[in-house]
């Protein structure tokens, strides 16, 4: 799978995707980045980006102009498994669901907004869909693209290794999350592990995570049980 990121701050990048599962996957050509900067469709000597909002108000908003002509560049002849999703706090919340969803695309672009925004026009008429990571306001949408990648890239094909799975984790078991674990040693400070997973009662184990599973997500996540 391709990921493209249309951003005016190429050099954000570095550092999310240079690390762990996604540096792995893209070393082994199981995904690639493609960092698109905005600037590069701008056609004048400041490459503006930005323009004063009509209607009045604080701050800039990103023209239409350089992100139109950069997604027709970068996908000419777009296709329906070609996806451009726009980030901003206004669309709806980017879950696991939606990440099983992106991963099922060829390509999926994402449109990196700055200042106050980006121009209407960019969410009617050039997006598939507009997509927020959660009810918070952040200074620009890099960090969200970089989690957008992370989770999408975990469920690709040959991603995570043998020992890691996505299958057991939360918001994949009928919207539970995950179990909870331990690890060695058995005490810790007094603090016991459950002597069922000390055991080597496999059913056991497995009726004991169940229980604990559901237990977690009333305690910590009653929503997602509703
Ligand atoms: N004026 C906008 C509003 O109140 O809805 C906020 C603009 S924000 C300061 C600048 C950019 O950061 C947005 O265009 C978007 O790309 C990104 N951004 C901020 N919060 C986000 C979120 N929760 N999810 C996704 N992107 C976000």
């Amino acid at each position: 799978m391709r990921f493209h990121l249309l951003t005016i701050f190429p050099d954000f990048f570095t550092g999310p995707f240079s690390h762990g599962v996604v540096a792995r996957a893209r070393d082994a050509g199981k995904l690639e980045v493609s960092i698109h900067d905005l600037r590069n469709w701008t056609h004048d000597r400041h490459r503006t980006v930005d323009d004063r909002c009509f209607g009045g108000g604080a701050g800039m908003l990103m023209k239409p102009a350089p992100i139109f002509e950069a997604v027709e560049s970068i996908f000419p002849g777009r296709t329906p498994r070609q996806r451009v999703v726009l980030l901003t706090p206004q669309g709806p919340l980017f879950t696991q669901s939606t990440a099983r969803r992106y991963a099922e695309a060829e390509e999926l672009l994402l449109i990196c907004g700055r200042y106050e925004g980006v121009d209407e026009r960019v969410a009617e008429h050039l997006a598939d869909e507009e997509l927020s990571i959660g009810d918070y306001v952040l200074s620009g949408g890099e960090l969200a693209a970089a989690i957008v990648i992370d989770a999408t890239a975990r469920l690709l094909p040959g991603v995570l290794g043998n020992d890691e799975s996505a299958v057991d984790e939360s918001f994949e078991q009928a919207g539970l999350l995950d179990y909870p674990q331990w690890t060695r040693p058995a005490e810790f400070r007094g603090w016991a592990v459950p002597e069922v997973l000390q055991g080597g009662n496999h059913a056991e184990i497995r009726r004991w995570r169940a229980e604990a599973a559901r237990a977690k997500t009333v305690r910590n996540r009653p929503d997602l049980l509703k």
